[in-house]
């Protein structure tokens, strides 16, 4: 079996959610508007590294959503994100503190590692380059709210860098989130995660892949204020047996986890 990133924070959030998601096949729908631009985000980035135009790749890629009925967040539209988009393309250009010097091959990159019983991990690092000339793995976010930065090291602890920490063996990592806000900003943040931690992750995929292969499925709801998983969960109508709730949320296909991969991509 291949596993993911994904998959093991999905796990680990709740197995009930994982079962239902890569067992069963219950798919969230694509309805936010955000996840689609980030995507197309993306492309337009990989465009500015190859030299092409990202502004141009930006309208084409999210072009392709504009009659898409998305929800959108508050005083979110398909224009106003573009133009986001394009001025938060410009301000990074003109920042210039990221360069990845061979942007065929170091642009979304595909990291496999082996692990026991014939299991494999994947992972799709968004960029091999460096951050204010340090090498690094990068990660590109956009996202609506700023990162903590306070305290110091807080990046440190994110388990997606840990893990791509992990797979690359580069013991540094860097955030580049382009924030869309009223006025637009981008952070650039980097951490160095340690032996201990990539060790540390190793055997926390190995021990949650043991417990997937033993079918251990037990339900961690969070109902409990003021944490809310079971709220912000796409399969809260099979929990609940609500089936417009299901309707709602999720689309069922068959094979699923063969396609876990696809969400590294899009995360
Ligand atoms: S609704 Fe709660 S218990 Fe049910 S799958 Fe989601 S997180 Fe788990």
């Amino acid at each position: 079996m291949i596993f993911s990133h994904t998959q093991i924070s999905q796990y680990l959030r709740c197995p009930r959610s994982y079962r239902y998601k890569y067992l069963d096949g219950w798919q969230e729908k694509e309805t936010h508007a955000a996840m689609a631009f980030g995507r197309s985000f993306e492309k337009a980035l990989g465009a500015y590294f190859l030299e092409e135009d990202p502004a141009a790749a930006l309208f084409k890629e999210w072009g392709a959503y504009r009659d898409t009925p998305f929800e959108y967040k508050k005083a979110d539209t398909w224009d106003r994100m573009v133009h986001q988009g394009v001025h938060l393309l410009q301000k990074f250009a003109q920042d210039d503190r990221v360069q990845i010097p061979q942007p065929n091959k170091d642009l979304q990159v595909k990291l496999m590692r082996s692990l026991p019983g014939d299991n494999e991990f994947v992972a799709y690092i968004d960029a091999l380059g460096k951050l204010d000339g340090i090498p690094c793995v990068i990660d590109w976010k956009t996202t609506t709210s700023r990162y903590p930065e306070e305290p110091a090291g807080l990046l440190a602890l994110d388990p997606q860098l840990i893990c791509y920490s992990w797979i690359s063996g580069i013991p540094d990592v860097g955030v580049v989130a382009f924030v869309r806000k009223q006025q637009p900003g981008i952070q650039y943040l980097r951490a160095t995660i340690s032996e201990e931690q990539r060790r540390e992750y190793g055997r926390l995929v190995e021990s949650t892949v043991d417990r997937i292969k033993a079918g251990e499925f037990i339900s961690h709801s969070g109902i409990r204020f003021p944490q809310n998983g079971c709220v912000s969960c796409a399969h809260l109508g099979l929990c609940l047996n609500n089936q417009p709730l299901i309707d709602a949320n999720l689309i069922r296909r068959a094979g699923a986890s063969d396609l876990d991969w696809l969400d590294d991509i899009v995360e």
